[in-house]
């Protein structure tokens, strides 16, 4: 089986919503990614988001609650190996013990933070490695793509930018703002990634990529994740298996085959791709990649490209 890397899901949310929700038996009912899915879909490394649902406090104490559940809902389960440093994404990746799932800790949105530093350092120190400023919304540091004036990076959220590289967390670029998109591009002296979003020009929505930006994350040698959003992938739905190839084959034809990554959004998401709906699925997506391209290029997709990123970029 080919070793997968996903970029993005929203498991922890649940979790804060529901502190009864667990990755294995016997409450994983109410989730799209658990660990038998995982194994079955042959996923060696998962970012897991923490987002705060609207009805929870935007306070760092929710995010240390959530931080809590990462470590004692998701770390202790078998076979789940906490990633932070270069040499436990190889640990994972590299396919000599494909029993293993890296997990790895991520931030979407930082309204929740208020701009406090000692929760971020306290944060990276419980893992946290991958942060996107914004949700949709705009907040402290940036606006995101729902905000009507579309506003860029604040003043706080370039310090944001400069507190993250001195940590060693690497910033994620999906929800930002266009303005927020190209700021970032401007204050970062590091490589940046896309968790989840896809190409614009496909599938008109704010939420993804235009080929600029695409273009811009292949001249940093960052990553873009693309997402199993429905709606993301093509309108009018139902999407399917093939319109995510066609937008694999776009982000190729703007020169981007080995910066190609996946971020399926399971369990942030009520709908799903047609044959795409959780973990243990990838291998449906795999086989239709393989059909169509090189095998070397679908290794990169599904797993590789994620590797080169994080352990060029991750620090020991
Ligand atoms: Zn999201």
């Amino acid at each position: 089986m080919r070793q997968v890397a996903d970029l993005h899901c929203d498991v922890l949310s649940k979790m804060l919503r529901d502190d009864k929700v667990t990755l294995g038996p016997p409450n994983d009912g109410k989730l799209d990614v658990t660990l038998g899915r995982l194994r079955q879909g042959g996923i060696g490394l998962q970012v897991f988001a923490m987002w705060v649902p609207d009805e929870l406090a935007k306070t760092p104490e929710t995010l240390l609650r959530a931080a809590e559940l990462f470590w004692s809902k998701v770390l202790t389960c078998e076979g789940m190996r906490l990633v932070r440093k270069p040499a436990d994404v190889e640990s994972v990746l590299s396919g000599t013990d494909p029993g293993l799932t890296g997990a790895l800790l991520s931030l979407e949105g930082v309204n929740a933070l208020q701009g406090q530093w000692w929760a971020l350092r306290l944060l990276h120190r419980l893992g946290l490695r991958l942060l996107g400023p914004t949700w949709n919304h705009a907040n402290w540091a940036c606006d995101g793509v729902g905000e009507p004036r579309g506003g860029g990076l604040t003043k706080a959220g370039r310090q944001l930018v400069a507190e993250c590289e001195k940590l060693g967390i690497l910033i994620d670029v999906s929800h930002l703002s266009d303005r927020g998109f190209w700021d970032l591009a401007d204050a970062a002296s590091r490589p940046f990634f896309a968790s989840h979003s896809n190409s614009r020009r496909l599938c008109d929505n704010p939420r993804n990529l235009t080929d600029d930006q695409i273009r811009a994350l292949i001249a940093v040698d960052g990553l873009v994740g693309l997402t199993f959003v429905p709606y993301f992938v093509t309108v009018p739905g139902p999407a399917t298996i093939d319109d995510v190839l066609r937008q694999v084959e776009h982000v190729c034809g703007l020169g981007g085959e080995r910066h190609i990554a996946f971020g399926s959004d399971f369990d942030g998401i009520e709908v799903h791709v047609q044959g795409l709906s959780h973990p243990g699925e990838y291998p449906a997506l795999a086989e239709a990649l393989i059909r169509r391209y090189p095998e070397a290029w679908v290794k990169g997709w599904l797993s590789g490209n994620v590797r080169r990123f994080l352990t060029t970029n991750l620090r020991e």
